[in-house]
């Protein structure tokens, strides 16, 4: 069964919701003109903004983290944006030398053996490169949803980030059934995996398909504590910067 068929459901209220999330992208490229950035995960919700950002020709940049362990599924989305919207997608990636170190002091599998050095890994691979994209922005835009996890229930459609930039999340009060609605509709390219049970996809090693019933972010980080479980990028106080990962790698 994929995706489409297990999830995409019209509800009350979808229309208001999509117009919601289109105004919002609108006055945030107009109030950050040239300096707004959507950093996509290339995820379900990710897609749903890529594809109103193109549909409505605003003038947001579009960019990724590649950190260098992501699935190839993940990696195809990024020419497939290209063919179907025409839009160069940025990567970010992280410092080979940093990473060749890290790995060096702490293994291949460094992400299992504690919180901190799991940590120290998204530090390395996805906020020092994430540092780079938001230079010389102001805004950025994200894909996240309140209904995703206990962590996410607090999500406004904008806030700052944990430099004071502008975040916007259009997509905040939407249920997984209008994301893949949207989806269905529009008929967005999406991620592989998603017709497989990963309903939320990261890196490799740090993401499995879930069991029905599960909660929808259960296939990340399945070994921490739900209160562990997020990798730093959209904590408004990150208690683990990129400045701090060298610390964390000993
Ligand atoms: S999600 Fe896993 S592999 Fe990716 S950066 Fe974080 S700890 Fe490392």
């Amino acid at each position: 069964m994929s995706a489409i068929e297990l999830h995409a459901r019209r509800s009350d209220g979808f229309d208001a919701r999509v117009a919601n999330a289109v105004a919002l992208l609108r006055s945030a490229a107009r109030d950050h003109e040239g300096r707004v950035v959507q950093a996509t995960s290339l995820g379900a919700e990710d897609m749903v903004v890529t594809d109103m950002i193109s549909r409505h020709d605003l003038p947001i940049a579009v960019a990724t983290l590649d950190t260098r362990l992501l699935h190839a599924q993940t990696l195809a989305l990024i020419p497939a944006i290209k063919r179907r919207y025409r839009i160069d997608v940025e990567r970010f990636s992280p410092r080979d030398e940093t990473v060749v170190h890290f790995v060096r002091a702490n293994g291949e599998r460094a992400m299992f053996q504690s919180v901190e050095l799991r940590k120290a890994c998204c530090a390395v691979r996805k906020l020092e490169p994430l540092s780079r994209m938001l230079e010389r922005r102001s805004a950025w835009i994200t894909g996240m949803r309140r209904e995703q996890s206990a962590n996410r229930g607090a999500v406004a459609f904008s806030e700052p980030d944990a430099e004071g930039r502008a975040k916007f999340n259009p997509l905040a009060d939407w249920t997984l059934a209008d994301v893949w609605h949207y989806i269905a509709a529009n008929e967005v390219p999406y991620h592989a995996l998603h017709d497989q049970f990963y309903p939320s996809i990261g890196c490799a090693p740090c993401t499995r398909a879930i069991a029905a019933g599960e909660d929808l972010r259960s296939g990340r980080w399945w070994w921490e504590q739900e209160k562990t479980k997020e990798c730093g990028l959209h904590l408004r106080d990150r208690s683990t910067r990129p400045g701090q990962a060298s610390g964390a790698q000993a």
